[in-house]
């Protein structure tokens, strides 16, 4: 199969979750399908390598809670370490933390202060790009702990919102767009 047709059997439309009017991309039947989540983990992982392959970067970030999933086999794939941002309060260390914009309030991430090495080349991971301000939120936290973003790279971007304007200047792919 190609990764267009894992994609799409894989990724289903559920209205009015979470909210009327919302129609939310739901990933979990392509993460139930084992040969089509680890074509989309080898195709993730493509952006932390060069062109003959090599890998490039020293830690995948996954952002709460689908970015964990996808991002932990990525780092394992690229032989990365693996860095969890969370929604604040969870994690145990001193942390570093940021807040953005919701369509209605805020929301605030953490990483751990040490979850780098200065100058760490990093590959942030998450499923969606909505907005683009979980992604920008993000970046701000690897850049405070000093270690260098080589890119982003998500499942699924939503074209019909301003994520990737958001976002001008990184580095950012996707595996597809809609
Ligand atoms: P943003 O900050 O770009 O507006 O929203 C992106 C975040 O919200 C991501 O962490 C993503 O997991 C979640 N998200 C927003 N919309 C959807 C959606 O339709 N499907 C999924 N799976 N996640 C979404």
């Amino acid at each position: 199969r190609s990764l267009e047709e894992v994609l799409k059997a894989g990724i289903r439309d559920i209205p009015d979750y979470p909210q009327a009017g919302v129609v939310f991309k739901d990933i979990t039947p392509l993460l139930a399908d084992h040969s089509g989540f680890a074509q989309v983990v080898e195709a993730l992982a493509a952006a932390g390598r060069d062109d003959d392959g090599a890998p490039l970067v020293d830690k995948v970030v996954g952002i709460e809670a689908r970015g964990f999933i996808l991002a932990a086999p990525v780092a394992l794939a690229l032989g990365a370490g693996f860095v969890p941002v969370r929604k604040k309060g969870k994690l145990p260390g001193p942390t570093y933390e940021e807040s953005y914009a919701l369509e209605y309030g805020e929301a605030t991430i953490e990483v751990h202060q040490d979850a780098f090495a200065p100058g760490d080349r990093v590959l942030v991971i998450d499923d969606v790009l909505a907005t683009g301000g979980t992604v920008e939120a993000c970046l701000k936290l690897v850049r405070r702990c000093g270690a260098e973003v080589l890119g982003t790279t998500v499942l699924l971007e939503l074209s019909f919102l301003p994520g990737r304007e958001r976002l001008a200047g990184e580095s950012l792919s996707a595996l597809v767009t809609v």
